[in-house]
């Protein structure tokens, strides 16, 4: 046999019993039967591969009664708590670690400050940090993997960064330096794409298979899913919703271009706009001293003019670009996440009303505009790009055949 026969063996096994898995993940308690009938694969190559699977402790039977009514019936279920990860998320300038059941469980988490220094030391210091969290934290539990998020761009195919807005990582192999370090499989992705998928496989968008999540905060990013896929994650990053251009003579966005959406509407530029405003003399409950996006919103609500001005015209920048994203991707629900969701009853309506004006009748009638569910979890992406690797058999054959 030949090396590229044997791979493809390999490849068949894999992909036959990630779609096992994934049957049983998504439509457990589910029968041997049921399994072989919805996947096209032998009884005999079910019963196999679940064989394999319970040995390895992903997934347990349950009897029942069959509803046929007689004998007992045995059913297949995942087993998603004895199963735990650690997921970290490369800020700007800080640090998050959680640590994770593959239910989406938290079991830990730790926040540090994590400042800029040299690309050697960085990651001999990211390395150390999180060997100490899994010594502290993962102590008897069976860690099966470890995700890296981060703001800037990535190749997750290659497990590569290609631009970190703090850190000088860009070429970096980080996912094998840091399975060098720890010896567990690493997966890396962009943090907003990330996020829209663990919204879809745990969160606001986990009833519809094409969903568009934006995200304001430091930037503006977006993340696209379609047909339950991240689109375009894996090797090259596209949704850079922020630069669009909004204003052709808006001011300087750090790309290089001028008016971009992340001028316009990142949380530093809503409070740019407001201090300008309350120098001009604009009558406003704000108190310029202590500006913040959170006073922003509350004094909007509290029906403060000003306030209110900025996060409207911020909506309409908004629902601009998200037009844009309906008309290219059709959508079935456009999630939101940031600051200025704690004004949703001020700027969802106008994002929404923005769409209506700009994109297809057909694509926008009933889309829902929600608010992300994970508003405040940080590393919650990182779960999902786990949660992948094992859905689509990356992550399962290893636990199954361990390299040694
Ligand atoms: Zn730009």
């Amino acid at each position: 046999m030949t090396r590229g026969q044997i791979a493809n063996v390999d490849l068949v096994k894999q992909v036959n019993s990630s779609a096992v898995y994934r049957l049983i993940d998504s439509q457990g308690p589910i029968s041997r039967v049921k399994i072989a009938e919805l996947s096209n694969l032998a009884p005999a190559s079910v019963t196999k591969i679940t064989r394999t699977l319970l040995e390895h402790g992903l997934i347990r039977e349950m009897e029942h009664q069959a509803s046929t009514g007689g004998r007992r019936a045995i059913s297949l279920t995942t087993v998603t708590r004895d199963f735990h990860l650690v997921s970290v998320k490369l800020g700007r300038e800080e640090l998050r670690l959680s640590l994770y059941d593959l239910d989406g469980q938290v079991l830990a988490r730790d926040t540090l400050a994590f400042p800029r220094q040299q690309q050697d030391a960085l990651l001999a210091d990211l390395a150390g940090q999180i060997q100490r969290f899994v010594r502290r934290h993962g102590a008897g539990l069976r860690l099966i993997a470890l995700a890296v998020v981060m703001p800037g761009l990535t190749d997750a195919l290659r497990g590569q960064v290609i631009y970190h807005p703090s850190y000088p990582l860009a070429g970096v192999p980080l996912a094998d330096r840091l399975r060098q370090a720890t010896g567990l499989p690493v997966f890396i992705g962009n943090d907003i794409r990330a996020l829209a998928l663990a919204e879809h496989y745990f969160g606001a968008s986990r009833d519809c298979l094409d969903s568009v999540l934006v995200s304001v905060h430091h930037g503006v990013g977006a993340g696209i899913i379609t047909e339950g896929r991240i689109f375009k994650s894996l090797g090259r990053d596209v949704a850079e919703i922020g630069h669009i251009r909004v204003d052709p003579l808006g001011d300087r966005c750090h790309c290089g271009n001028f008016g971009c959406l992340e001028t316009m509407v990142a949380d530093a530029a809503l409070l740019r706009q407001a201090e300008k405003m309350l120098a001009q003399g604009y009558q406003s409950l704000l108190d310029p001293q202590a500006l913040t996006m959170a006073e922003l919103c509350r004094a909007a609500l509290a029906g403060d003019r000003l306030a209110r001005n900025v996060l409207e015209r911020a909506a309409e920048h908004l629902g601009q670009a998200l037009a844009i994203m309906v008309n290219l991707f059709n959508p079935q629900k456009v999630l939101l996440t940031g600051a200025l969701c704690d004004a949703e009853r001020i700027v969802f309506p106008l994002i929404g009303k923005a769409i209506e004006y700009q994109s297809l009748p057909s694509f926008h009638q009933g889309l829902p505009i929600v608010r992300a569910h994970f508003q405040d979890d940080q590393t919650i992406g990182g779960l999902a790009l786990v949660k992948r690797a094992l859905l689509e058999g990356e992550l399962l054959q290893l636990i199954i055949e361990p390299k040694v």
